[in-house]
């Protein structure tokens, strides 16, 4: 690599970079940058690479990704219970999808630095007052109050606090006995006995029952039983906080974002020549990208072009947000065409995105039932061309809020103000997200 990697590195700074906030004094912003770089590496480079490998595995159909976590992670919400209800309705999705994908699940989390939210309008008005639109909690404050909704970027620094903080919680417990396997067995036998709902999951809870059983009584008592592998992701919005935390590894001499294990670029800074895809083509950390119902194959192929030159699998995975509606049309030819160039990536369905409406009584709200025809339509695709439904991509919290509609406990368009609590997109409550884990194996073993 004779390149000059730092040129490479602030090359963004000359191209159009959508969605960053308009700060007062770029001089307070450099100081923030200056304060970023001298803090620690939250994750490593090693940790990277082997992320990478994981999705090497998935882009080759030999393993399966369940991603997720809030859509706005806030700095109140980086605390041990709302981190451990996360965590543990996370892992008893990964033990239910292992067991019917019959493949390693690669858990990643939407947590530990999903702090910055792109907008669709740099404003909001309510009850005639217009303030700042909200842009995460990296950015401004939720409350809609002049000074919360000032642009501060200091905060930056306090997302990367906040996220050091999440993610020591996340080594923690799935390093530290909280995630064995039999345990989170249990949490998954209470969910299914707990209620009408959750009786109809019974046989696969029952086979999985006799599975571990038949181990244990092999002698079989392995360290992937007591622990997990667990990675952390978000979006990679705030081009000047990524920068400020890239780092040069010292075996490599490679380039990496030690902010989280994996970045994406979102579906509203994908543009080729913006500077998003320019910042992330010369990290090394695995990477991946939303796409909508608006991509072409062209586009997808383009920025295979641009992001996995080598084409090397595990480098970049295609994370799509069709809506239920449309992935059966829209996703076929981007396969199609991207299979057809040679790359290997990995696919990745978001099926939260494209399917947001808004509620009788103004809140943002999603089906549970479209979600779930998504990843059926997902699935019904990917078996229709040969290749690998690879995962999926949620928003969800380990709690009982109310904010997307149905599922097995239904919640009505009616009941959402109950425990309507997200910063920013309706997130799967616990059981609702547990239910699609049972409904997702159903629709792998199908
Ligand atoms: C998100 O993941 O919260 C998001 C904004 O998604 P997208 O970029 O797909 O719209
Ligand atoms: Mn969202």
């Amino acid at each position: 690599m004779a390149k000059n990697i730092t040129g490479d590195l602030d090359a963004w700074r000359d191209l159009p970079a959508l969605q960053q906030p308009e700060w007062d004094d770029p001089a307070e912003v450099r100081a923030v940058a200056e304060e970023l770089a001298k803090q620690p590496p939250l994750v490593f480079a090693g940790e990277c690479d082997q992320l990478r490998e994981r999705l090497a595995e998935v882009a080759r159909g030999e393993a399966f990704v369940l991603q997720g976590g809030d859509c706005a992670e806030t700095f109140e919400g980086s605390n041990a219970d709302a981190v451990k209800n996360k965590l543990k309705t996370l892992l008893q999705m990964a033990v239910v999808l292992t067991y019917a994908a019959s493949v390693p699940v690669v858990k990643i989390g939407r947590m530990a630095g999903q702090f910055a939210k792109p907008r669709s309008k740099p404003t909001e008005i309510r009850g005639g007052l217009e303030l700042p639109a909200y842009r995460g909690d990296a950015v401004n404050g939720f409350a809609f109050t002049p000074d919360e909704r000032r642009n501060d970027p200091w905060r930056l620094l306090k997302a990367y606090h906040c996220s050091a903080v999440t993610l020591n919680l996340c080594r923690a417990f799935t390093k530290g006995g909280y995630a064995d396997l039999r345990q989170v067995h249990a949490w998954n036998q209470d969910f299914v006995a707990g209620s009408p709902a959750g009786r109809r999951y019974e046989r696969l809870a029952g086979e999985i029952d006799r599975a571990l059983t038949f181990m244990h009584a092999c002698g079989a008592n392995p360290d992937e039983f007591h622990s997990v592998e667990f990675y952390s992701s978000h979006e990679a919005l705030l081009l000047e906080y990524e920068r400020a935390l890239t780092r040069i590894d010292s075996l490599s001499g490679l380039p990496y974002d030690v902010s989280s294990h994996l970045v994406w670029i979102g579906e509203r800074t994908r543009q080729l020549d913006g500077a998003h895809v320019e910042f992330l083509r010369h990290i090394r950390n695995p990477i991946a990208v939303k796409l909508g119902p608006t991509s072409t194959a062209d586009d997808a192929l383009a920025l295979i072009d641009r992001l996995d030159p080598d084409r090397e699998p595990g480098r970049l995975t295609f994370i799509t947000r069709m809506g239920a509606s449309k992935v059966r049309d829209a996703l076929p030819p981007l396969i199609e065409k991207v299979e057809r160039s040679g790359a290997r990536v990995a696919w990745i369905c978001d099926p939260m995105h494209g399917n947001t409406f808004e509620a009788r009584g103004g809140h943002k709200t999603r089906r549970f039932d479209d979600v779930l025809d998504e990843v059926t339509g997902f699935f019904e695709v990917h078996r229709g061309l040969g290749t690998h439904p690879g995962g999926i991509h949620i928003e969800f919290t380990g709690d009982d809020v109310t904010e997307c509609v149905g599922g097995g406990h239904p919640i009505d368009e009616d009941d959402l103000h109950q425990r309507y609590e997200t910063a920013c997109d309706p997130r799967l409550n616990r059981g609702q997200s547990l239910d699609l884990a049972f409904m997702v194996a159903e629709l792998y073993r199908k």
